[in-house]
């Protein structure tokens, strides 16, 4: 399939180029001392992870460790409430073990880690759901893991610190500036610089300098490539839209890479949250404008410094001021279309699925649900394949103290 001049039928080969660029969008905008480090990696990639055994341990690994594949689940009574005739189906990423997707990239990197003879894997959290699932592989594969994490998250996401430290690994407290996301991204690079010839950074979505972007699509894919061969198998044919959350991007980046060239419409979700206003939202593809964070290009939402704005979202995951190159790419062909949901749509969503379907999704997957949701109320016939990418027991405390119990 051609679409803007863009040959879908062997995008994914094409496209990162070789140093990492999505159209204008994505490269490796890193500090001198860091380009060394990247290009390890980057060549590690493309040559141990195309190997035959690595593809061979990670097939296993999927199956006997995270329970893959996950299956679809047709939302029988969910369709039947809206009454268009269309019929919803979801992709339980809640089911991969550890409650999300995120394992699927963290799995992949971790093994990578391991066959570069590295002892220990770095990354930052925010929220704490990448620094859990990068501790569960790390656990996995015997693998050291040191967690940067802002102090002021910290003390709000005291469960999933709990869980980190049960699982083996470090946390270790930033202090500087606001003490969250920004600030632990910085460390974490910092301590990278210093350890690299031991360690390996994992970053959390199709995010940060080349080849991440490409790693977290490529590890995430599976999500996309099951779900497609799935889908075919229960109905006969292709679903007529996919939906997935977009926080970074990684499981609606997984997701669409196994429709891309196909006669399917894709929606990728941004969360508008309180409302239109800089600083109520994460919309960064809808409301951003093109410039450089975190090592690439991409669109994000600037603040009046031009640096990156504050964000917010009632889903944490999803509270990130861009959103990875690819996804840009894919906005500005139009072959991705990217909406808002805010967060009273999304709580909505959130007690819906669970009364009528008996899944009670993550806040963040709650926004493709309720996206979802609307397509078919929109549609006359037909079928939508929304992403699930995980499980809404991490988000129970804060919804029954913000929202009560609906
Ligand atoms: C982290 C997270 C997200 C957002 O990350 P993406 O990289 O955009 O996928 C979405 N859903 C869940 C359940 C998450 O934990």
């Amino acid at each position: 399939m051609i679409f803007n001049d863009v040959n879908f039928d062997t995008y994914l080969k094409n496209y990162p180029t070789e140093d990492g660029f999505f159209g204008k969008y994505g490269g490796a905008y890193i500090a001198p001392e860091l380009k060394a480090a990247m290009q390890e990696i980057s060549h590690a990639y493309n040559t141990i992870c195309k190997s035959r055994k690595f593809i061979d341990e990670l097939r296993r690994i999927r199956r006997e460790f995270q329970g893959r594949p996950t299956p679809i689940s047709h939302l029988q009574r969910l369709s039947d409430k809206i009454g268009t005739g269309v019929q919803l189906y979801a992709k339980r990423e809640d089911l991969n073990h550890s409650g999300a997707h995120k394992l699927n990239h963290c799995m992949g990197e971790a093994l990578l880690a391991k066959y570069m003879g590295k002892k220990k894997v770095i990354a930052e959290t925010g929220a704490g759901q990448h620094g859990v699932a990068l501790a569960t592989a790390a656990a996995y594969f015997g693998l050291e893991c040191d967690i940067y994490m802002g102090k002021v998250d910290i003390a709000k996401q005291a469960p999933n610190v709990a869980r980190m430290k049960i699982l083996g690994a470090r946390v270790v407290e930033v202090t500087e500036g606001l003490q969250t996301l920004k600030e632990a991204v910085d460390a974490a690079f910092a301590a990278y610089a210093k350890e690299y010839k031991d360690a390996i950074y994992c970053i959390g979505s199709v995010l940060g300098p080349h080849p991440f972007p490409l790693m977290v699509r490529d590890f995430q894919s599976v999500v996309g490539i099951e779900a497609r061969e799935q889908f075919l198998d229960m109905t006969g044919e292709l679903p007529d839209a996919v939906v997935a959350c977009v926080g970074g991007g990684s499981n609606a980046m997984g997701m669409f890479a196994g429709f891309l060239n196909d006669p399917v419409d894709i929606y990728g979700i941004e969360p508008l949250g309180r409302g239109t206003a800089l600083g109520d939202h994460a919309a960064s593809l809808k409301y951003g404008t093109e410039g450089i964070m975190h090592g690439f290009n991409s669109i994000m939402l600037k603040d009046e410094n031009g640096e990156p704005a504050p964000v917010y979202s009632v889903a944490s995951g999803l509270d990130y001021p861009s959103s990875g190159p690819e996804h840009a790419f894919l906005h500005d062909l139009g072959r991705v279309k990217y909406d808002v949901i805010n967060d009273d749509e999304t709580i909505d969503a959130f007690f819906t699925l669970s009364k009528l379907e008996g899944i009670i999704p993550a806040i963040e997957s709650s926004h493709a649900v309720a996206y979802g949701i609307k397509l078919a109320q929109q549609m006359n016939k037909g079928s939508v394949l929304i992403n699930l990418s995980g499980r809404g027991d991490k988000d129970m405390d804060y919804v029954i103290e913000k929202y009560g119990i609906r």
